[in-house]
């Protein structure tokens, strides 16, 4: 339906943009309607008294005088005082519409106004009266356009990267964008808080549940190394009556998991003690068969590290993520990795752990030193770059979020380790999604 005209109506267009005030003036004139143009709020203020035009379409932002002073002057003048009203602005904000509504404006036009726009919506306001329009106006926005306001689906599994740091903790502006907190992630699925290792970074996320209603937590630990249970101490969910934390973890070659948390807590160490710690702690050795817990079934597989060491696989809403951060893939190996396959018998010995890597969709896991830092490193249970990058390629990995990061190297070192990771996985013929792990890293599997 065309919008009515009024042929006869005159408009006062206040608007110092001439671009503006010239096709506002050409569409309106267009239409039927007289206009004029006042070019400042001073000239507004005259030309409204002199022809008392049947509305004003008002800027907010001109010379000599703002919108709101040309508003309230023409309030208080009681020749002007009902005038039509429309402000006409780039200014969206509700300071300026609660001010212009306060003094009784019919409409709000946000510039850029589009001209067929403009005449439609002065026709359907000099068509009714300014009350009714006040009220409708509103309500045909609103009819217009349905507001898409998406909420964020906090039910999906994701998981968070707590501690991306291998080894000991880091500090200071040159490793900000990694992060220098110790292993730790955490895994959501449903109403269930799956934890993996307790290095560092284990304190903030206790912050994090502290603020939850989460009270049952199960932490999957690889093995006890110090970067691996470090940050248990300062876990303050474990010493809150009501939580309840099972932690899994494997059969150690002396003292068992349990004998090791407390260890850590003895009194030459550390103020407090695990009697201190009031939630309800349970050990568990890892059993062979599938661990359930709610949607995600965890299994798990030894890795190429000092004790017995392990990695965790996670299986929920369809998808697989393994949780491997220390891993020493063909320990001892620095040759070139493109023509080895899964039949050399240097390859031989971790074919379980290619079996268990096979075409995981995120796999965490490490790549601590570049290939000349292997040199010097071979036998401290972690990976070199290129050794890395051919277990993804045997295993047909999907993504690789690498982690533990050394505490030698800062922002600007890992960028280029990235850089050449990426390019040994394209010279082996496994281009592959790749990113480094970084403390508060946190996506949907
Ligand atoms: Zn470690
Ligand atoms: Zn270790």
């Amino acid at each position: 339906m065309n919008p009515p005209v009024f042929p006869k109506a005159s408009i006062l267009i206040a608007e110092d943009v001439n671009v503006i005030a010239l096709i506002m003036t050409r569409a309106l004139e267009k239409a039927g309607y007289k206009v004029d143009v006042a070019r400042d709020g001073e000239e507004c203020l005259r030309k409204a008294l002199e022809t008392a035009p049947d509305l004003v379409l008002l800027d907010i932002m001109m010379p000599k005088l703002n919108g709101i002073e040309v508003l309230k002057a023409l309030r208080a003048n009681p020749r002007t005082c009902d005038l039509a009203v429309v402000m006409c602005s780039a200014k969206d904000y509700k300071t300026e519409r609660d001010a212009t509504a306060q003094l009784g404006v019919i409409d709000y036009f946000v510039k850029p106004v589009v001209p067929e726009l403009l005449v439609e919506r002065v026709g359907t306001i000099l068509a009714r009266s300014s009350r009714e329009v006040a009220k409708s106006g509103a309500a045909e926005r609103d009819a217009a356009v349905e507001t898409y306001l998406p909420v964020l689906d906090t039910t999906r599994a994701r998981f968070t990267l707590w501690g991306t740091r291998g080894s000991t903790p880091t500090l200071g502006g040159r490793f900000q964008r990694h992060g220098g907190n110790t292993s730790c992630m955490s895994f959501t699925c449903g109403d269930e808080l799956l934890i993996f290792d307790a290095g560092s970074g284990i304190r903030d996320l206790g912050m994090e549940i502290m603020a939850s209603k989460i009270r049952k937590l199960h932490l999957f630990i690889t093995h006890t190394h110090w970067d691996h249970i470090q940050g248990f101490p300062f876990f303050v969910p474990a010493y809150v009556p009501g939580v309840e934390i099972s932690i899994y973890g494997s059969i150690g070659f002396g003292k068992n998991l349990e004998a090791i948390f407390r260890g850590q807590l003895d009194r030459d160490y550390f103020p407090v003690q695990m009697e201190d710690m009031r939630s309800n702690l349970q050990f568990h050795n890892l059993p062979d068969t599938p661990i359930q817990i709610g949607g995600a079934k965890i299994t798990w597989e030894f890795a190429h590290h000092p004790l017995p060491t392990v990695g965790y696989k996670i299986e929920a809403v369809g998808r697989t993520l393994v949780w491997m951060p220390d891993n020493e893939f063909l320990q001892g190996y620095t040759g070139a990795p493109h023509a080895l396959t899964c039949q050399d018998s240097i390859v031989a010995p971790f074919e379980k752990t290619i079996a268990f890597l096979s075409g995981v969709d995120v796999l965490i896991h490490e790549a601590q030193y570049t290939p000349d830092e292997y040199l010097k490193k071979i036998g401290w249970g972690h990976c070199s770059v290129p050794n890395a990058c051919l277990l993804m390629k045997l295993a047909g990995v999907r993504r690789w979020i690498v982690t533990h990061h050394d505490p030698n190297h800062d922002d600007v070192f890992l960028e280029k380790k990235l850089n050449l990771t990426s390019q040994i996985l394209a010279e082996i013929g496994h281009s592959m999604p790749v990113s480094h792990g970084y403390d508060g890293m946190a996506e949907y599997l």
